[in-house]
């Protein structure tokens, strides 16, 4: 494992190994909080069991390493069906997109993560086989080209996305609801913690997994991911049993301080202050002085920083809230105009 790059314990590890899927809730009973999305979608699917008909098409949004795929793998498992997994930019063909719609069986799901950068040719592909389950594909060209219908079984479309807000408005209509995830409260993750645990089979006290949730930036990806090195410390430095002082030394190393926050937050955050004085600076020139991709701030670093009310997206860029210059110990500006 390589200390010097935090992203190992933030950022979206889009291929699970096998620890990562041995622990993912199998029912919607062992995933834990997320009440509100979890209830709809046991009414969902206690709804298409009683009227034994498939699934009505879900869209799931929320920042990465919340849960969304497992939440998929579940609404498969309890409908008892299969489920294939694909990602908007694997789609680039119309013929991928057909290969898979005509491989479901009926009740099928089929999982597109990051399905806000489907192209828009695959996504018009999508409408009909949403709607009526009917694929309309294009063959040969020029003048011998036709149309061929190609009639599908009902299946059921799960979309994930951690950008809803640019899905297009026809595709978001084609989902009956949105179910939003959010970050998960402490104790919501300490369950988790404790949870993985057990399945890790590892000796860990209660304290111990609070400190863990707490920097985990109310993601159970990334609570999961710090306390498998926790485990990898304790077995090496002490007898193997998690106590709170074992987490806190092993999360020290990590250089992940007491509020969550990581190496690259810090950076963010200091520019901001330090270069931009607070801001307003946009996007594109805190990414290049920070020397991370634009998107990555936005999508993984930003929605953390602004939920804990470290900055703020306004019209003219990103601006540092009171927390930022109280972390680092400084005075906030008395006057921040461009806040009001
Ligand atoms: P996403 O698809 O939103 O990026 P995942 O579904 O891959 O997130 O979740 C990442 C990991 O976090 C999973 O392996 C799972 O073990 C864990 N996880 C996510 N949500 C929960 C939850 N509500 N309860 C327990 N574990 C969870």
């Amino acid at each position: 494992m390589n200390l010097d790059n935090d992203s190992d314990f933030t950022v979206n590890t889009p291929v699970p190994d096998a620890i990562e899927r041995s622990l993912r809730p199998q029912s919607l009973n062992d995933f834990v909080g997320q009440t509100k999305a979890k209830e709809r979608l046991d009414v969902m699917i206690q709804s298409a069991r009683k009227r034994d008909d498939s699934l009505d098409h879900v869209l799931l949004s929320g920042p990465p390493g919340l849960g969304k795929t497992t939440l998929a793998h579940i609404l498969a498992n309890s409908m008892d069906v299969n489920i294939k997994l694909t990602s908007g930019p694997a789609l680039e063909k119309a013929g991928d997109l057909a290969g898979l719609l005509t491989s479901l069986e009926k009740g099928d799901l089929l999982f597109i993560d990051e399905i806000h950068r489907l192209n828009k040719t695959i996504e018009e592909y999508l409408y009909p086989a949403m709607e009526d389950f009917r694929l309309d594909i294009i063959i040969d060209q020029g003048p011998n080209a036709r149309s061929v219908t190609l009639n599908l079984p009902s299946f059921t479309l799960v979309g994930a996305t951690t950008r809803p807000g640019i899905l297009s408005a026809p595709l978001r209509s084609r989902f009956g609801i949105n179910n939003r995830l959010e970050y998960y409260e402490g104790t919501d993750l300490e369950t988790i913690v404790m949870r993985s645990a057990r399945l890790l089979s590892l000796d860990m006290n209660p304290e111990a997994a609070h400190e863990i949730a707490l920097r985990s930036r109310g993601t159970p990806r990334i609570a999961n991911n710090l306390l498998r090195w926790v485990r990898d410390y304790a077995t090496v430095k002490t007898d193997g049993k998690v106590t709170r002082a074992t987490a806190d030394n092993a999360l020290m190393m990590l250089d992940i301080d007491q509020y969550g926050l990581n190496e690259m937050d810090k950076r963010l955050l200091s520019i901001l202050v330090e270069k931009f004085n607070g801001g307003p600076v946009g996007l594109n020139s805190l990414a290049v002085a920070a020397g991370e991709d634009a998107v990555t701030i936005e999508e993984v670093h930003e929605p953390f920083l602004i939920m804990e009310g470290y900055l703020q997206r306004t019209q003219q860029g990103r601006v540092a809230l009171p927390l930022t210059y109280k972390r680092f110990g400084l005075e906030p500006p008395n006057q921040q105009d461009h806040l009001l």
